[in-house]
């Protein structure tokens, strides 16, 4: 199916951004044909990375028809219950790849060519690299439809497009437009003191700083007193005119009395640095406040790509009895800009309010990692899985360790160890490692067993302590009882859940034949489709294995008819 080759709406009041080089930029077409409204831009803050495309919004609802960017082949699917769900990849003969995430289905000529993989594999997950004669298409071919598949909170369709060394680029600078007539919102701002000695408004510490809204829709910040060198972070998103969603900003600049100190842009980034965006945000006042303050610093250990234009690593040098003229721009991909002046008087005082960050027993050197033990529970730091130096908060009672706080970043794996040698074999089997959250309750914790020796690796500080799962997972029939006849379904429903330590896997055959169940862990829902043509007799017996976290193992089995 091919769709009209209109080019994107263009209205006056649109604004597009040229100064971005090196780019198509009528190559690529919005992938929907719905009027374009983004419930997520490129580089918006997420959780642990920057998003890495666009989230396209689908009318609150699932099976839009997503439509081939451009002319290319299919040159990677991937189904997975978690991330991208069914995601599609095309590559183009320029050399970018598009990206299509959180698909319902893909079309029937690409169902199909999945569906036998996944027999063939009997998995519902599957990842497969099809060669380039395998499924050519042209831009504007139906490939999908757009659905909620995998780690998305809503219907959308994520849509990526990478260059030639997989590297996500933002979209809009290809000449995708939509309608931007408003400026980036800014809703707090930061000073914080860096440098050694470094104090502002006598304190050593991280301060907020009253914004005052000015007729012309910029900010003055108050005035603040200080000395030494010192930074500043802001809390910004961006809207757009079709939608409410807050998104990312594009660009962020950051100057002192006309000269540039730093800037931001979200055009690119590879997926291997996406993590340091721990190093971009205040990571503890994020984890302790869910608000993602941008540091217009960058510390040794950041090597982000998104800087450029950097003087002093973003810092401001403050002298005694100088006045500046610190100001942030902060702009979308329109162009509309915000900007942010915070007025400094240069001072030094002597009765600075010190930092009280603590000094503990377990000081960790980033450089060299460090290893702590008692009562039986040993935790490991690789080099290297810390950004800085850092005092932790570590204590141990019983069989619980209690690891500082969510407040610091974790870049790589640290490992903790539990000795369960006082544990029965058996009783081995249904333990597991867990880590207790806010309310604390204990929440699996990817667990290695080998013998007497438990371990887990993770990259959230916290309480980690022994769990045990007695429950196997309960399984519930949604659209059918045993001994039904069920003829006029098309499909398959049945819930199935785990209490502690969470699915694992699952397999379902029906007269002995494996039978495809796509699970939608967000729904608890296992879904077979009978259009798959597996379920061909009158009298049908199904079986279906869950299996928890610790091995706890559900066979439910039922009988069902069609004819
Ligand atoms: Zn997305």
């Amino acid at each position: 199916m091919k769709r009209i080759l209109a080019p994107l709406l263009f209205l006056t009041g649109f604004v597009v951004s040229a100064q971005v080089a090196n780019v198509p930029t009528n190559y690529f077409d919005d992938p929907l044909q719905v009027p374009l409204a983004l419930a997520g831009t490129f580089g918006e803050l997420r959780s642990n990375h920057f998003h890495s495309g666009l989230d396209i919004k689908t009318q609150q609802r699932e099976g839009l028809p997503v439509y081939s960017s451009a002319e290319g082949y299919v040159s990677r699917i991937n189904v997975s219950h978690y991330g991208y769900g069914k995601a599609l990849y095309i590559q183009h003969p320029n050399g970018y790849t598009t990206v299509y995430g959180h698909l319902k289905n893909f079309s029937p000529e690409i169902e199909a060519y999945i569906k036998k993989l996944q027999y063939q594999n009997e998995s519902y997950e599957v990842e497969v690299y099809p060669t380039a004669s395998e499924i050519p298409v042209e831009r504007g071919e139906l490939v999908a439809s757009s659905g909620n598949t995998g780690g998305s909170g809503g219907p959308h369709l994520h849509f990526e497009i990478r260059d030639g060394e997989q590297r996500p680029m933002n979209p809009l600078m290809f000449g995708i437009e939509l309608e931007d007539t408003r400026a980036p919102i800014v809703s707090a701002l930061f000073v914080y003191p860096a440098g050694e000695e470094a104090h502002v408004n006598g304190s050593a510490s991280r301060q907020k700083l009253r914004l005052i809204p000015q007729q012309d829709g910029s900010f003055r910040a108050e005035k603040i007193d200080a000395c030494g060198e010192i930074g500043f972070g802001i809390t910004a998103v961006d809207q757009l005119n079709a939608a409410p969603n807050q998104n990312g900003v594009y660009k962020i600049e950051s100057s002192a009395n006309g000269e540039k100190l730093l800037q931001v842009n979200f055009e690119k980034f590879s997926f291997a640095e996406t993590r340091h965006l721990n190093q971009l945000i205040d990571y503890g006042y994020y984890t302790q406040n869910n608000s993602r303050i941008q540091k217009l610093f960058v510390e040794p250990s950041n090597p982000l790509s998104i800087y450029s234009d950097m003087k002093n690593e973003g810092y401001l040098n403050v002298q005694d009895s100088l006045s500046y003229n610190y100001t942030i721009k902060i702009s979308d991909f329109a162009g509309n800009e915000r900007i942010v002046h915070v007025p400094i008087e240069g001072k030094h005082r002597n009765d600075i309010k010190e930092d009280p960050s603590k000094i503990t027993d377990f000081f960790v050197p980033a450089s060299t990692g460090a290893q702590f033990e008692s009562n039986g529970i040993d935790v490991y730091i690789p080099e290297n899985s810390l950004y800085q130096d850092a005092y932790l908060d570590v204590s141990f009672e019983g069989e619980k360790v209690s690891l500082h706080e969510d407040v610091i970043p974790i870049h790589s794996n640290i490992t903790i160890g539990f000795d369960v040698s006082k544990y029965t074999p058996e009783d081995r089997e249904q333990m597991f490692i867990a880590r207790l959250n806010k309310w604390g309750n204990p929440q699996y914790s990817g667990t290695t067993k080998d013998g007497e020796r438990f371990t887990t690796k993770t990259r959230t500080f916290g309480n980690y302590t022994l769990g045990r799962d007695v429950k196997a997972p309960t399984v519930t029939p949604v659209n059918f009882r045993d001994g039904q006849w069920i003829s006029g379904n098309k499909d398959l429903k049945i819930k199935i859940s785990d209490d502690l330590s969470g699915i694992n896997s699952y397999k379902a055959t029906v007269n002995g034949k494996f039978i495809l169940m796509e699970y939608e862990y967000k729904k608890n829902l296992l879904t077979h489709d009978f259009a798959d043509g597996v379920v061909t007799d009158t009298e049908n017996h199904l079986k279906l294995e869950v299996i928890d976290n610790v091995g706890n193992t559900t066979i439910f089995e039922s009988t069902f008819f069609r004819k």
